[in-house]
């Protein structure tokens, strides 16, 4: 018989089995917590679980186990940057950053990605296979526990395409919310998408209280196509439809996401189409300097031409931030890491 991933179990599942095995259910909490809040990679942390259970539990089950390859620390701001493996070594990437209001862990939700957006080195080496819920919630364990540090916020956007893997995805929200576990509340988790609209859908009715961010990063679908494939299979019409509805069954505004690419998406005519096609919408946009990448097709959009294009939008009553740029001095757009460590390993 195979053995069970018993991180992915829910606490009720791990009651049934705990009955199954002839032991008190009341050791489901016990354990639910060695495994979700404190994140052990080892059945003998569980210090107040008998031998002789922990014993059956590891014949029976395995943990889901992240261990840290490697570690990058900005000198300017402390951001880091982590490439982890997993339980079939595969890597991915997680950033801590730090602001005023706590520490921020970006997460991977895929090993890799099949989106093919233009400026990001994630989707460069291919998409190898979807995290499980339990992969996606021990990155959040596994850095509190290298750096010491608690997490209070999660960002979904590292590598891979959230909604491209819906339910594992939904399930690790579910399991980082839960108060047994990390508890970390879904107002302090946001999830970036790149457009999949029927799961934009989906996504308002599981009565989840997290915040949506969509990378737009373009206002007309001719551009959009140029730089990011799945605006060939919703227009941005549709895009905004989805979006409008998620604001309407959740109360939740919507961020927007556009990576200002010089040249290309940064112009005073673009400014002004966005402010057309937000008009009306409880919005944010946040501007995002792209990060050029090696052999990258695009540069980065001038200081002056990110200002113009914020005060057009600020001055039409569409709130606007620029991301500030955290990491800068390290490899820190999203799949860089991984790119490198992966040409590394192939010769
Ligand atoms: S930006 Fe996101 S969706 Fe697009 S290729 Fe990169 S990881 Fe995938």
């Amino acid at each position: 018989m195979d053995k069970i991933n018993i991180n992915e179990l829910t606490l009720e599942e791990l009651e049934n089995y705990i009955e199954r095995i002839d032991e008190k259910k009341f050791h489901a909490k016990q354990i639910y917590k060695w495994l979700h809040r404190i994140g052990v990679v080892s059945f003998y942390d569980m210090t107040d679980i008998s031998k002789s259970l922990r014993e059956k539990l590891k014949k029976d089950t395995y943990i889901t186990k992240l261990e840290v390859i490697t570690c990058q620390k900005s000198q300017k701001d402390g951001t880091m940057k982590f490439l982890i493996s997993l339980n079939d070594n595969a890597a991915i990437e997680s950033v801590l950053m730090r602001y005023h209001h706590g520490n921020t862990l970006c997460v991977s939700t895929q090993v890799g990605c099949k989106m093919g957006c233009k400026f990001c080195a994630s989707t460069k080496e291919g998409f190898e296979r979807n995290l499980l819920a339990s992969e996606i919630e021990g990155q959040i364990l596994t850095i509190q526990r290298y750096t010491n540090e608690k997490i209070s916020n999660v960002v979904y956007m590292g590598i891979g395409e959230p909604l491209d893997n819906y339910d594992n995805v939904v399930k690790s929200i579910r399991l980082i919310n839960n108060p047994l576990g990390l508890g970390i509340g879904a107002r302090h988790i946001s999830l970036s998408t790149c457009g999949i609209v029927p799961n934009i859908y989906k996504l308002a009715n599981e009565n989840i209280q997290c915040t949506l961010s969509i990378s737009l990063h373009a206002t007309t679908d001719e551009k959009r196509r140029e730089i990011m494939p799945i605006a060939n299979r919703y227009t941005i019409s549709e895009l905004l439809e989805a979006c409008k509805e998620y604001i309407k069954i959740t109360g939740r505004r919507i961020s927007f996401e556009y990576a200002l690419i010089y040249g290309k998406n940064d112009s005073r005519e673009d400014a002004l189409a966005l402010v057309k096609l937000l008009r009306g919408m409880i919005a944010h946009v946040n501007l995002i300097p792209v990060n050029e990448i090696k052999n990258g097709a695009y540069k980065k959009a001038t200081e002056k031409s990110v200002e113009n294009f914020m005060n057009i939008l600020n001055s039409c009553s569409i709130v606007t931030t620029v991301r500030r740029e955290l990491g800068s001095d390290i490899d820190a757009a999203c799949g860089q890491l991984r790119k490198k460590y992966i040409e590394k390993e192939k010769y």
